[in-house]
């Protein structure tokens, strides 16, 4: 059941600033102590504690003077932020920082390069999800920015607990009546170094189609990240996200646009964050611990 008085307070934005504070406490202590998850997943992934990890050389701006990075540069910034803490050289790091999981895309010749490797460490499952959600008729698409609100907050609320084991408030307000789909196509970027894209997996009927999973990808410098992956409740167990990722990094592999070239990390937030199903999906997606060297990152 869902609230609509609730809706007009979703607006304000002090309680748009409680709401986030309460989130970051929440992703901090859910899952504390960090160190024995880190324990744990490392020794899972077959990551030797004892020897350092690799380092990331993210840099942000590269030569690039767009109007841009003023943008997407600081937003990069603070979202790596969070996941150099455990670079382990103090012991509150080591305590409450996570550590990055990264994917080595510039080490892919090709998407099927990846996806042979996602193949093999989930002997096949991946791939054939993936294929049943396409026979299914669902399909994913880039879609505009903020093209598809409302449909978004439905997927949202459509589980009242997530992998990150937040209650999810769209589960229990309403969304207010202003939150539309605008459907606005989607526009490309200006620079192909800086910039955010939108995607969308539909499930078509002959009703029309509805969204059922949501992704937002950033580029900044040589370093994507996923700010959002979402799947609708209703539609995981048909693959839809493995359907949404596999058409998202045979786009980034197939390098065939500007945009998608010259990208050497894709960041999928931390291998601490999340219970064992989040945990499990990216290590299958070949997502491993590294350090991030942002010396560059300004
Ligand atoms: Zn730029």
């Amino acid at each position: 059941m869902r609230f609509q008085f609730l809706s007009r307070l979703a607006v304000s934005p002090t309680l748009r600033r409680a709401a986030r504070a309460y989130k970051d406490a929440w992703k901090l202590f859910y899952f504390w102590p960090l160190p024995a998850l880190r324990k744990s997943r490392f020794a899972k992934l077959g990551v030797d504690r004892r020897e350092p990890l690799g380092v990331a050389e993210i840099n942000l701006a590269s030569e690039c003077k767009c109007r841009h990075t003023s943008h997407y540069v600081p937003l990069t910034r603070e979202t790596i932020r969070q996941l150099t803490a455990s670079n382990g050289d103090t012991s509150t790091a080591r305590l409450f920082g996570a550590t990055a999981a990264v994917s080595e895309l510039d080490t892919f010749a090709d998407f099927d390069a990846w996806r042979v490797q996602v193949s093999r460490a989930t002997s096949g499952k991946y791939h054939r999800s993936a294929n049943k959600a396409r026979r299914m008729g669902y399909s994913a698409r880039v879609v505009g920015f903020n093209s598809c609100h409302r449909s978004v907050y439905e997927l949202t609320g459509s589980k009242f607990r997530r992998s990150k084991g937040l209650p999810v408030w769209a589960a229990l307000i309403a969304p207010p009546a202003t939150l539309v789909d605008t459907k606005k196509p989607p526009v490309a970027p200006v620079c192909p170094e800086h910039w955010r894209y939108c995607w969308g997996a539909f499930k078509t009927t002959g009703a029309g189609e509805k969204l059922v999973a949501s992704a937002i990808l950033v580029r900044a410098g040589n370093t994507v990240w996923i700010q959002r992956f979402i799947g609708h409740g209703d539609a995981l167990k048909d693959g839809v996200t493995k359907l949404l990722i596999f058409d998202i990094m045979q786009w980034l592999l197939a390098r065939a646009e500007p945009g998608t070239q010259g990208i050497r990390y894709l960041l999928h937030g931390s291998i601490e964050e999340g219970d064992d199903g989040l945990f499990d999906w990216k290590r299958y997606l070949g997502f491993k611990p590294m350090l991030l060297d942002s010396a560059h990152a300004s």
